[in-house]
């Protein structure tokens, strides 16, 4: 039966389509199959079932697969007779040429209108059943009866037909337009996206500040991401043609919010890369925690491990803020940060702080509570600590020095207030 099917792929009714440009039908003919059972979609029009009957998502993907499929015209098929009278007469092939929307059913012998059967309107009153339902048999009078069924301008059949026509034509719909046009701003946006996303990088990895203090449009210095992303536009036609006034005003992608979403982004990716490099080898813990000028207090975290290629590395892994920096405080915080990460504590192996009783107490410091839990995490002073311990000491014995430092630290405490 499917030999009968007549193919409409390669053209479109107006003759638009191009060997050139892909047909759109085509483009979508694959998403469109998705929740679409093929079996349903029957040749002889006898033996449809209606369109209006298919699942609520699935009528335009029918009609998709029909409209690729074509009308049912089975050319070079001897149409069986049937006797009127005295005369004996059967459907005729050569009405498909004048009657293109006509299809013959081969189980009924009866003829329906394909662009009927897709487009039909559900709610006007004088629809032809006979050539969507029923099928027409009455071959004695068929091209009056053909005739009639098309019917004035307005007839359900006609209006069948621009529904047809513009389903096929969809390069022009309004969907399309819709489609192609929202494709466009997509690319505008990824662009527009990647040029933040690349000045991002840039400041991150120079460890400059991001934010001006004017960042208005009369400034003349509007912080180093504005300033920055005016010289990349400057320099980058295809940046210029997506920001600024180029880009929806709600679009900008400069807002300091989106400024540390990207910052953020670019964080978790860091952070990803090094956690992926220590892998499930051993690794150390270097905690030092600190109040930073808001009087929040905060733990910097640093890992160092053996890479793959046998160099020790050091990697700064966060900043976590803790409301206090008790031991268990901080315990607690670390014990956060290694199931955020995947990290587990049984593969550490050293664990280095400063002297403070909350790192190196016996009891309760905080290497005692991760020595209860790991007995192998080996505890060391931290080198630079200790540096500054015996530099206090000698400084001390030395009026001199001892002197020198004293009025070092009033000068930072009274100009640092
Ligand atoms: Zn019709």
């Amino acid at each position: 039966m499917e030999r009968f099917f007549k193919r409409t792929r390669s053209s479109g009714p107006s003759g638009s389509s191009s060997s050139n440009e892909p047909n759109v039908i085509e483009q979508v003919e694959n998403q469109s199959r998705v929740g679409l059972n093929l079996d349903d979609i029957v040749s002889d029009p006898g033996l449809r079932k209606p369109i209006e009957d298919f699942d609520i998502a699935i009528p335009d993907q029918a009609r998709r697969e029909y409209v690729l499929r074509g009308s049912c015209q089975p050319n070079g098929y001897v149409y069986p007779k049937t006797t009127f009278g005295n005369q004996e007469r059967s459907f005729q092939g050569t009405w498909y040429k004048k009657y293109t929307w006509l299809e013959y059913s081969i189980s009924k012998d009866t003829a329906f209108c394909f662009w009927c059967y897709l487009f039909k309107s559900l709610n006007k009153e004088n629809v032809d059943n006979a050539f969507i339902k029923d099928g027409y048999n009455s071959w004695k009078r068929a091209l009056e009866r053909f005739n009639r069924h098309m019917g004035i301008v307005n007839s359900c059949h006609n209006e069948a037909r621009i529904q047809f026509e513009a389903f096929q034509d969809q390069r022009h719909s309004v969907e399309n337009i819709l489609r192609v046009h929202s494709r466009d701003m997509e690319i505008d946006y990824r662009t527009r996206l990647t040029a933040m996303l690349d000045v991002t990088r840039f400041l991150l990895k120079q460890g400059l500040s991001f934010r001006g203090h004017d960042e208005s449009t009369s400034s003349s210095n509007r912080g180093n991401f504005l300033e920055l992303l005016e010289w990349y536009s400057q320099r980058n036609e295809e940046v210029s043609k997506v920001i600024k006034q180029n880009a929806p005003a709600n679009n900008q992608l400069t807002s300091p919010k989106i400024q540390k979403d990207l910052t953020r982004a670019c964080a978790s990716e860091i952070t990803l890369a090094i956690i992926n490099d220590i892998g499930d080898k051993f690794f150390s813990l270097m905690v030092d925690e600190a109040r930073d000028s808001s009087v929040k207090e905060h733990m910097r975290v640093i890992l160092r491990y053996v890479n793959k290629e046998g160099c020790v590395i050091e990697r700064f892994l966060t900043v976590v803020h803790v409301p206090d920096t008790s031991s268990h405080s901080l315990k607690m915080a670390i014990d956060t940060l290694f199931v955020q990460h995947g990290l587990s504590l049984s593969r550490l192996r050293g664990q280095g702080y400063d002297g403070a009783s909350n790192m190196r107490g016996e009891f309760n410091g905080l290497k005692s509570l991760i020595l209860q839990e790991n007995p192998f995490a080996m505890y060391v002073h931290c080198f630079s600590h200790q540096l500054q311990l015996v530099l206090v000491a000698v400084a001390h014995d030395n009026f001199t020095v001892s002197e020198f430092f004293g009025y070092i630290t009033m000068i930072v405490n009274i100009s640092g207030i």
